[in-house]
Formats: structure tokens, sequence, C-alpha cells
């Protein structure tokens, strides 16, 4: 049995029936409060690390914890837009974690050299790369994590839909370091 099989059992055996009613009072619509934009990176689970139960978080995912400028990716603005105009959430969190390949593979283009759309995609953080070009080693890819982090909340806010709702002061956007080696999560960057 594939590992995710025994998983989905347990679920629907021990888990869902202890959660009927919360499931079936979200099971008409959603109100998120947060969009949280992380990576897709196994070892971070946005709904584990702030504790939320379903229908809190509205979550797109996607190597580096990316949001291209407008124009440049249909599929994080469209996920950007469906957040703020029709669910209207009130908060925008993109949240960064320690140790990220595909910060890794955006320094080190030699290491992303066979995997030609990763190349492609971590380009859209190009600006991270000059950035910390002064630096070197684990240094570099903190500085690198932490650019690219606040670096997406600049993205976010050229967004039409980000901007309206920025300007009617109903959106937050929060930049956020997750730290995998030791659980903690820096709050590294706040705009209203
Ligand atoms: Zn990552």
């Amino acid at each position: 049995m594939h590992p995710s099989q025994s998983g989905i059992r347990r679920f629907q055996s021990d888990v869902w029936p202890l959660m009927s009613a919360q499931f079936a009072a979200l099971a008409n619509g959603q109100s998120p409060h947060t969009l949280v934009i992380t990576c897709s990176d196994s070892r971070v689970d946005p709904s584990l690390i702030t504790q939320s139960q379903p229908g809190e978080l509205f979550v797109l995912r996607n190597a580096g914890n990316l949001v291209p400028k407008f124009g440049a990716d249909d599929g994080s603005a469209a996920a950007v837009e469906y957040a703020v105009d029709a669910l209207r959430v009130a908060h925008i969190v993109v949240c960064g974690h320690s140790g990220c390949g595909a910060m890794q593979g955006l320094l080190d283009p030699q290491a992303v050299r066979q995997l030609p759309t990763v190349a492609r995609w971590v380009a859209h953080a190009a600006s991270t790369r000059e950035a910390t070009s002064q630096l070197r080693g684990e240094a570099r890819l903190d500085a690198a994590i932490m650019h690219n982090t606040t670096a997406q909340l600049d993205n976010l806010a050229g967004h039409p839909s980000v901007a309206r709702a920025m300007a009617e002061g109903r959106l937050q956007l929060h930049a956020w370091v997750y730290d995998i080696r030791d659980g903690d999560i820096d709050d590294i960057d706040t705009r209203t």
C-alpha cells in the first residue's frame, strides 16, 4: 500500500468523524482570513506552523515562494486575485524558509543545469542573486532567503487587486522566514 493510502483510511475512519461538523459548515463555502504564499518544500507545512484549521488559509505554493511581477505569471496572479478580490482575505503572508532549494538553485546555476524549467522559474528572483553577490556560502543563502521573501511583497504591491485592497485599508502584507532548524518564524516585514 502506498503510504498515503493508509493515511487516507485513517483520516476517513478516525479524523473526519471528529471534524464532521466543521466540514459541514465549510461544505457550502470558504472564508479564509489569510493567503499564505510559501515554498513547495515538503518540510514547510503552513497549517502546522500556524496551527490553522481547514478553511482558515488560502495557500499558494511553488518553488521559492515566488509571486512574479504582475503580467509575468498568470498562475500565481490568479491565486492572488481570487484571494484578494473574491475571498477578500485581510492578510497575505509570504513565507520563505531556511535551506530553500529554489534559492540554492538561484545562487548556483550549475545546480539547476539539468533543470531548465526550474532555472527559468527562479530567474524571476534574479534581483536577489544580484543583491547578495558580495556574500558566500550559508551566509549568502540565508540573506537570499530573506531578500527574496521581502522582494515578493514589492511584486505583490504591483498586482492591481493588491494595490486596490491596500488603498482601501483592508489588506496587510507580511514577510516571514521559517527556520526549519529551530522552529523560529521571523516576521521580517509588514506593510499596510
Ligand atoms: Zn524552498
